[in-house]
């Protein structure tokens, strides 16, 4: 038999987020371990049922899962948070050897304290720890802010190619059969990775539209010549000031460095000369509620960049009620998450009178607390179901105890104890609101509202909020970021 180990953790860290990723939300969000990974994961749509397929269509493999955790994007990990989980996946590793390879089924943007680039240092260790000889597969995000750490220690790196993601499993499934190739003598992976002075906003980060979509045209072209047994176009995660951040190419070939090399170099030259259609950003507050107001017909979404709960934003941000009260602009829905205000709802029940600052409460860059006076309409536990498509696959979402307000000046408010950001049209039809009879409504995030608003809003809207997950990237003081890059310095050459 064919033993092979898989252990690790997913995270992004936004390292401007003030809300640190600390051991007990990890152990919260649950520290899995042997078959209780195997039952949550090996039938779900994600890199970790890639692993489990490709091991299971061969007779002769058995896949061993010892460790698995994972955490919504936040601030930085705790240094107490990465040397517990990466010790205990090591020890994992140690003591249920010896392997004939290991999967690490990684995100690629984490950071923690001690180690800026925390999956590299992982990915490190696990070589240090098995050796040379054991072949280790590395599948990421495509967010990943991929470092030479991680390709250099891994035999196969492989990335999502699909922004939403939606091939998670797919790439995860490529990545160990390499692996296995290389397990049985039938290939020897040679990787290369380029990593060009770019970034890509995060608007302009959708697989399906240009450029993004060209450019992954140019990598399926690359991916066909002789030899070439993987490439991935990542696209980096903006929000983490580390060395490494920005895009990034990888190339594995059958034996092959220069040929691995041609391939990744090649991408970086397609991607840098389309810099400038890879950085359009998108409006300002005051120009996105003009646009909104000028369309002659409802619902127009609003998508709050700055307030992207998947990137890790506290879905509390109160800046564009502020701009829309300032112009006169009502006739508005969103959602805020704010626990003490859900609090005196529940005090003066279902129409009762309500006067009180919503929102804006976690930090001044996404706004201040937005005074309302109006009258309570709803509560829920904040529980509901999506069946149709949502981004990731999700089905069922918690905001936690949840009202619904209608202002006195116009406006529609669900308040919610948990961030949530705007998946689905049931946060805000499980309080008897209707989204299609409002001018406008306002979303938090950049991909995951579109299922919702694309079938009922006449027209979509993103609109480049301040924030911690802003798309304006040059509000941020970045320190540790590699200099220069494009667009933040306008200047930068590609180096050859
Ligand atoms: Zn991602």
């Amino acid at each position: 038999m064919i033993r092979i180990a898989t252990a690790g953790f997913q995270h992004e860290s936004n390292t401007f987020s003030s809300v640190p990723a600390s051991l007990d939300k990890w152990e919260r969000a649950g520290i899995q371990e042997g078959d209780a990974i195997r039952r949550e994961y090996a039938t779900s749509q994600a890199t970790l049922a890639g692993f489990f397929q490709a091991c299971a269509e061969a007779k002769d493999v058995e896949l061993v899962p010892l460790v698995f955790t994972r955490l919504t994007p936040m601030g930085a990990m705790t240094g107490e948070a990465i040397e517990h989980i990466m010790a205990r996946c090591l020890a994992a590793i140690r003591d249920n050897g010896p392997w004939d390879a290991v999967l690490l089924p990684q995100h690629g943007a984490a950071v923690s304290d001690p180690y800026p680039d925390a999956d590299g240092e992982y990915v490190r260790r696990v070589r240090e720890l098995v050796g040379p000889n054991v072949p280790i597969g590395l599948a990421l995000d495509m967010h990943a802010n991929v470092s030479p750490q991680m390709v250099d220690n891994a035999d196969v790196t492989t990335v999502y190619q699909t922004n939403p993601h939606i091939d998670a499993r797919e790439q995860g499934l490529h990545c160990a059969r390499l692996i296995l190739r290389m397990v049985r003598g039938e290939i020897r992976p040679r990787s290369a990775l380029r990593m060009p002075p770019l970034l890509v906003n995060i608007l302009n980060q959708g697989t399906s539209d240009a450029p993004m979509r060209d450019l992954l045209r140019i990598a399926d072209e690359q991916r066909r010549r002789p030899g070439v047994l993987s490439v991935s176009v990542v696209e980096g995660y903006p929000y983490a000031d580390v060395a490494e951040m920005g895009m990034s190419f990888i190339c594995v070939t059958d034996n092959d460095p220069a040929l691995a090399d041609d391939v990744a170099a090649k991408l970086e030259e397609a991607a840098w000369s389309m810099r400038e259609a890879l950085n359009t950003g998108g409006m300002k507050i005051e120009a996105a509620l003009d646009r909104a107001r000028q369309v002659n017909a409802r619902p127009v979404a609003i998508f709050d960049v700055g307030d992207n709960v998947g990137g890790g934003s506290p879905a509390d941000s109160t800046l564009i009620l502020h701009a829309a009260r300032r112009m006169g602009v009502s006739d508005m829905l969103q959602a805020l998450c704010d626990p003490e205000a859900v609090r005196e709802c529940r005090r003066v029940g279902v129409g009762g009178r309500f006067n009180m600052a919503v929102g804006g409460k976690t930090d001044d860059r996404h706004g201040k607390p937005f005074p309302v006076k109006g009258v309570v309409t709803a509560l829920s536990d904040g529980k509901y179901e999506e069946t149709g498509p949502t981004h990731g696959g999700f089905r069922f979402f918690d905001d936690g105890p949840s009202a619904a307000i209608k202002t006195d000046d116009g406006y529609t408010l669900v308040l919610i104890t948990r961030p949530g950001g705007t998946a689905s049209l049931q946060q805000f039809r499980t309080l008897g609101i209707e989204p299609t009879e409002l001018k406008i409504i306002v979303a938090k995030g950049v991909h995951s509202p579109r299922p919702a608003m694309e079938p009922i809003a006449k027209e979509l809207i993103w609109c480049a909020t301040p924030g911690v997950t802003t798309a304006d990237l040059t509000t941020f003081s970045y320190k540790h970021r590699r200099v220069p890059i494009f667009p933040l310095e306008r200047n930068t050459a590609l180096s050859r």
